[in-house]
């Protein structure tokens, strides 16, 4: 029977927990068997463990909501379109329990030849046999789900207990969990309809009777709370979309009465959505009052007297440890309005997103330690501020002492503020993020200084990583290679791709950043301010995690960071080598951000530190530099609201790094993504001398966008898909060109692949780079 507490107290809840396991055992788990190497039995076994290890952590930790089913083989979006069964046809589900293979077949093709993936930003690259199903970023965070994909006359049925099975399996342990699913309506909404005249939310009805049967079940199984995550609250919907929320949670309260749901809404403020979410027939609410603190006021006002109220006080999107004094203070003053028993402490959002332990960082600095908490810890504040409330302060004195005392170190440190990058900030002036003259008469001049045919040929900066580059340098951070030694290896690679790119023809080089372990951490690693864990890893999508760096303090850059290997690189060649730079917003987007200080603050400080670098590189004689921004729109807020005051202090961060040079110095920025319609003006503003894009999937489609609003610059549409191994022929790209050429003007269009060549082999980069210099002569000649 399902356990009905009464209880006097404040409850201690998590939303999810990450899944991949202290040492990314999930990783080794899954690739395993995707490799033939363990059985589908010995997977689910090790899947078995990370689970127990989770709850019985968060036991320990005596957490009262500890939730169930927040665990994925793969994704939770996926597990859900399993649940109700929206299979698409091409996997050939004939109904029951959907099969692990066809799961891990929508997950990532079947046969499983999936490589090609462009690790830089997490694409994939098309299969051989089934093609997975599409990937996208989880709202505002770095996490891909698999987008529900919904056919014609799409039905709904049971496809999966997992829920379920897992409830089960931890009452097995002893834990009482609390399930969790992703809502109805934001699942359809996280959805795509094949048939476009089919809105998905049309299917709201068809697929309620899954979810609730799945309810019933958890509910015969003894479950007497269900957690329904509904993040598209917080989005800007329609008043269609509200109905949908009124229909969905009518149905449920009345089709499985008792069941207590709590909605949990995070990633933002409900705002307008507020008043429809305190209408829903639901036992709890769940708010972010991290992302959005002025939300408890309108919530404890307007909460009906018997809801629950779960309030998201630790930051599950970051790795700060909480400053809990005030956080006390907060729940207790919403305690007084509502009663312990209206009151549950939560963290903002699942903890999926920051890394698992802290206790495995023995290399950090230890005054930084002292600040950050990742899952584990936050668990553990959510436990204390539940002490400190239940059994009074005196319980938990010693940690609130060492919460208030990290925050008040952390306010002071000089690890963290450095005046100097404060008085630079300050200094920073307009004219600093403006080149001196106007596109046309630096184009002039760049024409004459850089002597470049029609159509140039370029490359977006990094060639094949191959197995010797990786070895290389791992046996150099082993210490079994001396700094010399590697040095001259990567000297060597260096000088071949200079040579190989000469002999082909290539117009404007590049050095192939053989040096580089990552478009970020190369960068970060220089810079003051960042730090670099060893066992943070965060799910990025399916097996795939990444380790992203910690912007703890002011940013500033104390030595050049890329002038050696880009004079080195020059100095092979009379040709234009071009430098090659992360821009800031990317720096800032791929990281994780103080929370001590305004992003955009953050930002401003990278800005200068890379302008810095722009400068050096000029100065060292290299005429070209490109700053690559691929993730400035993935740093769009999720209200439309948000997306003007972003875009515009992204733009002009990206100015203030390039503006520092001389008119003849040619500024390139590269972004690899195939939606630009809604920031064309934005991307115009950025005034990159040449922009280099993804074009070649879409067969020049997205250029659309750069011909409704006249893109002012040059521009690189992508014409080699480096996502696929296959080798396009010179016709193909000599037609995209051609393509261009009818929504651009000639002079504009540069010739260059989609995106960085460093997941592809020589093997497939050479012939392929053969044929674009091809192209581009061919069109050359008929220009
Ligand atoms: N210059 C980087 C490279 O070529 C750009 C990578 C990216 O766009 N994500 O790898
Ligand atoms: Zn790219």
């Amino acid at each position: 029977m399902p356990q009905r507490s009464t209880r006097m107290s404040v409850l201690v809840s998590t939303l999810g927990f990450p899944r991949i396991g202290p040492r990314r055992e999930l990783k080794r788990a899954l690739e395993s068997h995707w490799s033939g190497k363990t059985t589908e039995a010995a997977l689910l076994d090790s899947a078995a463990s990370l689970r127990a290890a989770a709850w019985k952590r968060q036991k320990a930790a005596c957490v009262d909501h500890i939730p169930s089913n927040d665990f994925s083989l793969y994704d939770h979006v996926l597990d859900t379109s399993v649940m109700v069964g929206a299979i698409p046809e091409i996997y050939g589900w004939k109904g029951g329990p959907v099969p692990l293979q066809t799961y891990f077949a929508m997950a990532r093709g079947s046969r499983g030849a999936i490589d090609g993936a462009c690790a830089a930003h997490g694409h994939r690259s098309a299969v051989h046999g089934l093609p997975a199903m599409e990937m996208t970023k989880w709202f505002d965070t770095n996490y891909h789900y698999m987008v529900p994909e919904f056919g014609r006359g799409q039905t709904f049925s049971l496809g999966s207990t997992k829920p379920v099975d897992e409830f089960l399996e931890a009452r097995q342990l002893g834990i009482h969990t609390r399930p969790v699913l992703i809502g109805p309506v934001t699942y359809l909404l996280l959805g795509k309809s094949k048939d476009p005249s089919l809105h998905p939310l049309a299917l709201l009805r068809n697929l309620l009777p899954v979810y609730v049967e799945v309810l019933r079940r958890l509910w015969s199984a003894g479950a007497d709370w269900v957690q329904m995550d509904e993040p598209a609250l917080v989005l800007d919907i329609d008043d269609a979309t509200r109905a949908a929320f009124e229909t969905t949670y009518a149905t449920l309260a009345s089709e499985v009465p008792g069941l207590k749901l709590m909605l949990a809404t995070y990633f933002g403020a409900l705002g307008d959505n507020l008043a429809v979410a305190l209408k829903l027939p639901v036992a709890g609410l769940h708010v972010d009052l991290v992302r959005a603190p002025e939300q408890l006021a309108p919530v404890l006002d307007g909460a009906p007297k018997d809801l629950v109220l779960s309030l998201g006080l630790i930051d599950g999107r970051n790795v700060w440890r909480a400053d809990l004094e005030p956080l006390l203070a907060r729940s207790e003053a919403a305690i007084r309005r509502r009663g312990t028993d209206g009151i549950v402490l939560a963290p903002s959002c699942s903890l999926l997103h920051v890394p698992v332990d802290l206790a495995q960082e023995d290399g950090l600095d230890e005054d930084l330690r002292s600040w950050l908490a990742f899952a584990a810890q936050k668990v553990d504040e959510l436990s204390i501020l539940g002490r400190a409330l239940n059994e009074g302060r005196d319980a938990v004195q010693d940690a609130l002492v060492a919460s208030s005392w990290a925050a008040g170190a952390r306010r002071v440190s000089t690890k963290i503020h450095d005046p100097a990058v404060r008085m630079r900030l300050a200094a920073v002036t307009p004219t600093m993020s403006h080149r001196q003259g106007a596109f046309e008469a630096r184009r002039a001049l760049q024409r004459q200084q850089l002597d470049l045919p029609a159509f140039p040929t370029t490359t977006i900066g990094s060639f094949p990583q191959t197995e010797a580059v990786r070895k290389a340098r791992s046996a150099h951070a082993k210490g079994a290679l001396s700094d010399g030694e590697y040095q001259a290896f990567l000297r060597r690679e260096t000088e071949t791709a200079v040579r190989w790119q000469e002999e082909i023809g290539i117009d404007v080089l590049v050095h192939g950043e053989f040096e580089r372990n990552d478009m970020v951490q190369y960068f970060g690693e220089q810079l003051a301010g960042y730090a670099f864990t060893k066992h943070g890893w965060v799910q990025s999508y399916g097996s795939r995690y990444v380790r992203p760096p910690i912007i703890f303090g002011d940013v500033s850059r104390p030595e050049p960071m890329t002038v050696g290997w880009s004079s080195y690189a020059q100095s092979l060649t009379q040709k234009p080598m071009k430098g090659m730079l992360t821009g800031p917003v990317t720096m800032l987007q791929w990281s994780f951000v103080r929370d001590d200080i305004p992003r955009l603050e953050t930002c401003r400080q990278i800005a200068l530190a890379l302008r810095d670098e722009v400068v050096d590189l000029e100065a060292a004689g290299i005429r070209v530099i490109q700053i690559d921004e691929p993730a400035i729109r993935e740093g769009l807020p999720l209200c439309k609201a948000e997306w003007k005051a972003y875009l515009d202090w992204a733009v002009e961060c990206f100015r203030l790094s390039a503006s520092g040079v001389a008119d003849g110095t040619q500024i390139h920025t590269h972004m690899c993504y195939s939606e630009f319609n809604d920031i064309i003006a934005s991307i115009g503003a950025m005034d990159a001398d040449v922009i280099s894009i993804e074009t070649a999937r879409s067969k020049m489609e997205l250029l659309e966008a750069f011909t409704s609003y006249r893109y002012p610059n040059e521009i690189g549409p992508g014409v080699y898909d480096i996502h696929a191994p296959r080798l396009p022929p010179v016709e193909e790209m000599a037609e995209l060109l051609v393509k261009a050429k009818e929504r651009l003007s000639a002079d504009q269009i540069w010739v260059n692949p989609d995106c960085g060549l460093k997941t592809r082999r020589w093997e497939e980069v050479k012939p392929a780079l053969v044929n674009m210099v091809e192209a581009a002569k061919r069109l050359r000649a008929t220009a």
